[in-house]
Formats: C-alpha cells, structure tokens, sequence
C-alpha cells in the first residue's frame, strides 16, 4: 500500500468513530517532499474512502509564511485543484513530523473544557509522552501564531499538543506511530459518561412534526434536554469549542413546551435547526445540515462526562463573536453539507 492509501484507511477509521471526530471536525496531513497534503475544508474524514478529500498545498511558501509571521497568508494550492484547504493548514504545517493527526476526542475534551485541565493532563498522562497545551485561540491564524510560539519556547520537541477547548494534534512519521501514540492519550485520560435513566422520548409533539421537525437518529441527542447538568451547560457554559457555536449557533434557547416552540417560530425569521425542550427531548429539522445532529451529539458527550459545571471554562463573548462573522467558517459549514 501507499502512504496515500494507508492514510485514507486511517482517515476513515478515525473519522466514522464519533469519539474522535464529528462532522466535518478534525484533519490529518501529511508532507511528501515540498508538499504538504491536507483535508480539503468541510470535507469528512468519514468520506476518505469513497471521495478524494485532501488538497496538495505548497510547504515550502507555508514556511516562509511562518518565518515571516505572517500566519494570515492564504495557502498556495498545487495542481489547480479548486477546493479550499483546511482552515488549519497553517498549524499542520508548524507541527515539524511527517505525519499530522488533528482531532477532537470526547475523552480529551471532558478535560480541555477546564480551568484545571494542566493539572489533570500531568497528573493522567504517563512520562513516556511528551505534550504541549496551547490557550485557546481562534481556529486559522491565531491558532497557529499561538502554537508557533509554545513550540519556539520550548526544549521538548512535543508529538502530542493540546489545544485547550478544540482539541489535540498527534505528530509522528508513520501512521502505526501516530495511531499508538493517540490511543495511548485516550486511554489515558478516559471518562465514563454519568448514568442517566433513559427516558428518551419516543414519540414527537404533534405541532413539532407540522413543522417538518423529526427524532433524531442517535437518541443520545435528548440528553442535553433531560439532564440538569447538561442544561445548566447549555445556559452558562454552551459555548465548550468552535465547532459548536460555528455549526449550531452562539447559544440555542431552552423551551419549556412545544406550544412555546410554536410560538417562537410564528415571529422568527426562519425556525431553528433544531429545539430543545426542557425535560422532553430535542428535535431536528428533517432538512437540516447532517452536521447538526453530529454536533448536538458531540454537545451531549463532552456535557454527559462533566461531573458538575464550577471548573469548566467556555469560549468567551468575544471569542463567540470571532467566530460567528467568520466567512472561512461559514465556508466550511456550507462545504460540508
Ligand atoms: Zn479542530
């Protein structure tokens, strides 16, 4: 098999496991020669074996952007391919392996969401990993200004960097490598979800059902409506990481009724993706983007193993306005549809 093959498998591997990425989440990338081959954005790792996902991008000029701070600078695509890199490239091209492995995995985020999290990564991690935790910053340039400098300021030459509230890069120079080293962090920092009777609902309100609303697939979804810790996340901590505000909005409203839901969407401009009713459930748009679902999944997870809400630490206003303006973003969402 090739490198090109084996990392597609690998994509695909990665990327049908909801634990580790959701939705059009997460990349991987690799550098051959002067190219560093990347996840096109909004593309699904999921998708790696049935679609070509990555982008051939040009290295040598991402370095010289790099050398000379200028971590805004567009990546020069090869080949006349038309799609557009990962909004991440330029951070992937910072990591200096050959192999780059970027995601989002529920058990290391049950960490990353808290104020605490250093504490916790070197008290559960063993030594034989070294690892760097880089602040949160917006995903793109100032991400990667960010971890440039935790990289320069550092002796370690670190294959494992935690991106505090995003999610970890795994570096490596083969796949075997890269995939021992990333199960190892998992195990390592694991969380078993808290229990929760199910009371899923099984049937939906008839005005939602009117309104084009249905159940969502993975009934898993119902618990951000049914737990008390996850509602309590939901008013005060929504925002956890980028991809929830960028895929499901700065803050959804909590309804007590659906008669109040109807209400709401008869003097809203457009009616939401989604609705959470307090202690019923939550519903889905039939037409909504796939990623929706994915999302609210990804909510539940994280907000699932928090075991109460005083050390978590969430994207702040201004952080959330960042991301709501952004064009790149609203790129990747419509991209991945
Ligand atoms: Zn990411």
């Amino acid at each position: 098999m090739t490198l090109q093959e084996v990392i597609t498998d690998y994509c695909h591997t990665i990327g049908v496991d909801a634990s580790l990425v959701q939705g059009a989440g997460g990349n991987v990338s690799w550098k051959a020669g002067n190219t560093l081959w990347i996840k096109a954005s909004g593309a699904w790792l999921a998708d790696a074996n049935r679609k070509s996902i990555f982008v051939p991008v040009d290295l040598i000029r991402l370095k010289d952007h790099v050398k000379s701070q200028r971590f805004d600078a567009a990546p020069v695509v090869l080949h006349r391919m038309s799609r557009r890199p990962s909004i991440e490239t330029m951070l992937h091209s910072i990591v200096p392996h050959r192999i780059v492995v970027h995601t989002h995995p529920i058990a290391v985020l049950v960490h990353l969401v808290q104020a605490g999290c250093v504490e916790i990564l070197q008290r559960r991690l063993p030594p034989s990993v070294s690892w760097l935790l880089v602040d949160y910053h917006k995903p793109g340039a100032k991400l990667a200004e960010a971890l440039q400098r935790a990289i320069e300021h550092t002796a370690l030459s670190p294959s494992v960097l935690f991106l505090a509230n995003h999610g970890m890069l795994v570096g490596g120079e083969t796949v075997n490598e890269v995939d021992h080293l990333h199960r190892q962090v998992l195990d390592s920092l694991r969380e078993l979800p808290r229990p929760l009777d199910d009371c899923s609902p099984s049937e939906i309100p008839h005005q939602l059902i009117k309104r084009g609303y249905g159940l969502p697939e993975n009934p898993l979804v119902h618990r951000i409506a049914l737990d008390d810790i996850c509602l309590l996340l939901v008013e005060k901590h929504w925002a956890l990481v980028p991809d929830i505000v960028v895929f499901l909005g700065d803050r959804p409203q909590i309804f007590d009724t659906s008669d109040d839901v109807v209400g709401f969407i008869r003097f809203a401009r457009s009616a939401p993706a989604f609705v959470l009713i307090r202690h019923l459930g939550v519903f889905i748009r039939k037409n909504a983007n796939r990623a929706i679902e994915a999302m609210l999944v990804f909510f539940a997870e994280i907000a699932g193993r928090l075991k109460t809400i005083d050390h978590v630490r969430s994207l702040t206003r201004s952080d959330i306005e960042a991301l709501m303006e952004w064009e790149a973003e609203r790129y990747r969402v419509n991209a991945g549809q």
